[in-house]
């Protein structure tokens, strides 16, 4: 007899039903391995890396080119030059640029996670096993006919169970997940500090640019017609005015919305929530205060915790972008009950 039938599920306020039998078991209680059917459609459903590089992964790269180039060309070098605020601001955002576009392709390429093909849920561990609301039976997905560890959601785009599932994002072509979770969360902050970089050099440059213009209007006034040989240092020809001002227009909302998406982020990741289990804690608060009871998030090991979870051990390469994965294997995880119990989690 397997485990699933020795055992009930250990939920918090919830009671499974001793004995339910799940669509994975036979009758006398020994797991169904997948059919060779489901794994090949499995096989056909699954998207490579290079499939993700969909039309708006191409408008995102378009879009930190056109940037880039522009603030380069049009305001660091022709204005600021060589000098040392040049230098500074040119390698300040070289190096901000060039980690977002890493920290993006990563989220692009990386795996956000599958479940293994032999994944069995071990109720015996000390673990927190998720059930259905309805019914008490352990997840399961219908579609890709296998059990679904704790925080792994289906998702319908991919066609397939992503492990600690956040949610699928359109502009990476990919859902975010266990595998490129710490790659979308630096993602947010390198690009949210470039394009505000971006901003306060494209705002300053039109300040200075109206100033001088302002200037060499009096001066000409003041000189006559001869004055206009001198010389502003400005680029003001017409397109290369027309190529700033849309690339203001781009930066202004861009930077709101990204630094918005950040905080929001960055409040999810302090408490180790998804965006899922975001929504799904709100109806489980409202339903525990009808019930008289309190809901608490079962992965919240406070904030270092949560940070080391999601961002790996070593504090000094949280903010390095490399392909880590978030700690553990994305099927189990610790809970903040495993830290009452001073069991240290994945060894700290
Ligand atoms: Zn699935
Ligand atoms: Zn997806």
């Amino acid at each position: 007899m397997s485990n699933i039938r020795q055992k009930s599920p250990q939920v918090k306020g919830s009671s499974a039903p001793e004995g339910t039998l799940t669509p994975q078991e036979s009758s006398d209680g020994a797991p169904i391995a997948l059919s060779l059917e489901s794994q090949q459609k499995q096989r056909r459903n699954d998207r490579s890396w290079a499939q993700r590089f969909t039309g708006t992964v191409f408008s995102v790269l378009f879009l930190f080119a056109f940037i880039y180039s522009t603030v380069t060309l049009c305001v660091i070098l022709p204005w600021l030059s060589y000098s040392v605020p040049g230098v500074l601001n040119l390698g300040g955002f070289t190096l901000e640029t060039g980690a977002a576009l890493w920290c993006f392709l990563l989220c692009v390429i990386v795996d956000p996670g599958r479940v293994p093909h032999d994944y069995q849920p071990d109720v015996e561990a000390n673990a927190v096993i998720q059930v259905k609301r309805k019914g008490g039976e352990i997840r399961y997905c219908q579609k890709c006919c296998k059990p679904k560890p704790p925080r792994t959601h289906h998702c319908k785009v991919c066609k397939r169970c992503v492990l600690r599932m956040d949610h699928h994002c359109p502009w990476i072509g990919n859902c975010v997940g266990h595998g490129n979770y710490k790659s979308f969360l630096l993602f947010l902050i390198y690009v949210s500090l470039a394009v505000a970089h971006s901003l306060a050099l494209l705002c300053a440059h039109a300040l200075h640019w109206l100033r001088m213009r302002g200037e060499h209007r009096q001066h000409s006034i003041r000189t006559g017609p001869a004055g206009t040989a001198v010389g502003t240092g400005l680029h003001t020809t017409v397109f290369w005015a027309v190529t700033q001002t849309v690339c203001l227009a781009f930066c202004m909302p861009l930077t709101i919305g990204l630094v918005m998406l950040l905080v929001w982020n960055v409040y999810l990741a302090l408490q180790n929530k998804t965006t899922i289990e975001f929504h799904e804690g709100v109806t489980a608060n409202i339903k525990a205060h009808l019930s008289g009871g309190g809901y608490e998030h079962p992965y919240d090991l406070g904030c270092c915790g949560n940070l080391h979870a999601i961002c790996g051990v070593n504090p000094m390469l949280w903010i390095v972008p490399d392909k880590a994965a978030g700690m553990g294997d994305g099927v189990a995880f610790p809970t903040h009950w495993d830290s009452a119990l001073d069991e240290p989690a994945f060894g700290l």
